[in-house]
């Protein structure tokens, strides 16, 4: 793939929100249901005593398998856990992202599990009216976070070249997540070069 190639990113629209006037910075990527999930079984993660959900939202299991081949390079657990296939892999290595941890499947050599550590970006939740149901006062986790859409930020520059992740975890109970984030330039690279990646914009202040 050609590190020079560009092309314009088609992000998912909101209707209701006039977004024109607002300051994009970066995207969250996503990508359809693969129809499984990263852990199946109940109990094979360390769990939170008092409400039984899990306290790990990015572990990776070393046994998971995606089955049949797909036309997208990104596609998602059920339990949120992103899912990528050598190429979106070998693009990551081209484009020196090193921030980007691609965990292997021992039967699974076509695909690799997307997690992002860091930079954590702070999202700005009292402008997202994010709703937060169920405290755990064990874990401080809470059952459900829902609602993140449009996506705002706490700063107002255009987010370099690269992958960040969220510092709030979305979705219910044990398959919460967090989200992953890249910058304008880097859409413009996956856009040009991978399938199937769905993009949101990501506003800053
Ligand atoms: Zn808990």
């Amino acid at each position: 793939m050609a590190k020079s190639a560009r092309r314009k990113v088609k992000i998912i629209k909101y209707p209701a929100l006039d977004l024109s006037r607002d300051n994009l910075i970066g995207y969250k990527i996503g990508g359809h249901y693969n129809g499984t999930d990263m852990f199946e079984e109940k109990g094979e993660l360390p769990e939170c005593p008092e409400c039984h959900y899990r306290l790990d939202f990015q572990a990776h299991n070393p046994l998971y398998r995606q089955g049949r081949k797909r036309r997208s390079d990104l596609l998602g657990t059920y339990d949120g856990q992103g899912i990528v296939t050598k190429l979106f892999h070998d693009f990551c290595k081209e484009q020196d992202y090193a921030n980007v941890r691609l965990l292997e499947f021992t039967n699974d050599p076509d695909h690799f599990h997307l997690v992002v550590d860091e930079p954590v970006l702070k999202l700005d939740i009292e402008r997202m009216r994010i709703r937060f149901l169920n405290r755990c006062p064990a874990c401080g986790n809470y059952e459900e976070i829902l609602g993140p859409y449009p996506l705002r930020i706490m700063r107002s520059d255009v987010l370099p070249d690269g992958f960040y992740r969220s510092d709030l975890v979305f979705g219910g109970f044990s398959r919460k997540h967090p989200l992953i984030i890249i910058g304008l330039e880097t859409g413009e690279k996956m856009e040009a070069g991978l399938k199937g990646i769905i993009f949101h914009g990501v506003y800053g202040r």
